[in-house]
């Protein structure tokens, strides 16, 4: 690990938004997947990856070249209510390398851990670890992990648990809530400059030199959640905590928790048991993104124009709408969509919901022409046949013949989602140290289009008495 040197860019932020920490080791640490093509894109070799420093590296206890431990600092509006001091409470960095800063979650305490242990679970670990490369797999932005180590110390959540650490890795840590821990310094103008200064060296830095930066930053950031949205919503994912301290200043998916890809479709599907109102529910994710934003307009206006970014923002709902449509058109098939195909695209998301409608596979069958298996899948069958029916007059009139219509279609609905049933066989697989379903998904979430012959069961509709499996917030 000689070759990996580490820098530090964090140390150019004010020291209101850090504490240096020290990391606290688990014990009997096992290397159980590591991300190799992540790994070789940031510079480690096999021998590397093959090394006890590696191992080292994910348990906190070694530290590579140029390297510093740090936690930041951070705010944010969890559930509607503001927060002022949260920050990572069990992620440390290490320090930066090419252009991922890296972070080990649940390596110990820091300053900002609040009542928490510092702590992961390995079911958690498992399912932020497998989602972030499955999300990179779909094209979504996302924060990614290289790999993941589990250990004999354990952790007290409903019962006790076997701890694990995550190296993650991200473009960008910073957050909505950072601005907001900003915005409440005494000396926040001197703060909010330096930290959006920060951000246009890391994330924005063609708006280094222009006038107007920080009203820019704020509409790049608006344009990245509305693209975050779009893929979210139409791929069916569901976050389950979009509080202001999980939204990315990037527009990355980031901090994986309770939740969970779309199986039979319900607009207003709830996936996190403990936001009993349904504030994040699916349906909702859009406007809630752009409260979010919101909020951050706010924090940033004592540095930026809150008008301006107010009347960006109020354009949110509309663009959003305008990239919606248009991907779900892509998704069936149709190059020549016009607005006159939205009714048509709302009538099918009702049947779905009427007839408890699989979404990733509906869109998987209909992409190989098998018609018959979604109409067998369908508990009403006669709504979704005529709809079937009129889908095929539709997609005869464009001037694109069947084959190069599903081969479009192949190539933007995943064959394999990692839906909650498949993680939890994959996470108690993992809690009797069999880690064969683990490294295999890791393979199928990087290409979720491709054949894998002997886990096809997992691309058809969840079976009826998994679906709505609910896991647990505490991780
Ligand atoms: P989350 O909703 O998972 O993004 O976490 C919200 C806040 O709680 C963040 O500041 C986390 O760092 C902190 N947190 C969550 N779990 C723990 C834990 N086990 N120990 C310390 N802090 C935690
Ligand atoms: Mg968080």
């Amino acid at each position: 690990m000689k070759n990996i040197k580490l820098t530090t860019p964090f140390n150019t932020l004010n020291d209101y938004f850090y504490s240096k920490v020290n990391t606290t080791k688990l014990s009997n640490p096992k290397l159980i997947s590591v991300n190799k093509s992540l790994a070789k894109e940031l510079g480690f070799s096999d021998d590397d990856i093959n090394s006890e420093d590696f191992i080292n590296m994910i348990n906190g206890t070694y530290l590579p070249n140029g390297g510093q431990y740090y936690a930041n600092a951070y705010a944010g509006h969890q559930f509607g209510y503001f927060v002022p001091q949260l920050g990572d409470g069990r992620a440390i960095n290490l320090g930066k390398l090419n252009n991922y800063n890296l972070q080990l979650k649940g390596a110990g305490s820091t300053p900002y851990s609040r009542n928490g242990d510092g702590r992961a679970v390995l079911r958690s670990s498992i399912r932020e670890y497998l989602l972030s490369e499955a999300m990179q797999g779909l094209g979504i932005p996302t924060t990614r992990a290289l790999g993941i180590i589990n250990s004999t110390s354990t952790a007290y959540r409903e019962i006790t648990e076997p701890c694990s650490i995550v190296l993650r890795a991200s473009t960008s840590w910073i957050r909505f809530g950072s601005f907001e821990y900003a915005y409440i310094a005494k000396d926040n103008i001197k703060q909010l400059t330096n930290l959006a200064n920060f951000v246009i060296d890391e994330s924005y830095y063609e708006l280094k030199n222009i006038p107007n930066k920080y009203e820019e930053m704020y509409f790049k950031i608006v344009d990245k959640t509305i693209d975050l949205m779009v893929h979210w919503q139409s791929i069916g994912f569901m976050h389950g905590v979009m509080n202001t301290d999980n939204m990315s200043i990037e527009g990355l998916t980031i901090d994986y928790g309770p939740y969970a890809f779309m199986e039979e479709f319900s607009k207003d599907y709830i996936c996190n048991h403990s936001d009993t109102e349904g504030r994040y529910s699916f349906s909702n994710q859009p406007f809630i993104a752009q409260w979010n934003l919101s909020v951050l307009a706010k924090v940033l206006s004592p540095i930026a124009n809150e008008k301006l970014m107010n009347s960006y923002n109020d354009n949110f709902i509309g663009k959003f709408k305008d990239k919606y449509y248009k991907k779900i058109a892509l998704k069936l098939g149709f190059i020549d969509f016009t607005s006159n195909d939205i009714d048509f695209i709302l009538e099918l998301f009702d049947i779905m919901e009427n007839s408890s409608i699989d979404y990733t596979a509906f869109f998987y069958f209909l992409s190989s022409a098998r018609y018959d298996e979604i109409i067998s899948n369908a508990t009403y069958k006669d709504e979704i046949t005529s709809w079937l029916k009129l889908y095929k007059i539709r997609v005869s009139t464009q001037n694109l013949s069947m084959n190069n219509r599903l081969k479009n279609m192949k190539a933007i609905n995943p064959k394999y989602i990692l839906k909650n049933y498949i993680l939890q066989e994959i996470i108690e697989q993992c809690e009797n140290n069999d880690f064969t379903m683990l490294n295999d998904f890791l393979q199928i979430a990087q290409n979720p289009y491709a054949e894998y012959k002997e886990y096809e069961k997992y691309a058809m509709p969840t079976p009826k008495e998994k679906t709505g499996y609910i896991c647990s917030c505490s991780s």
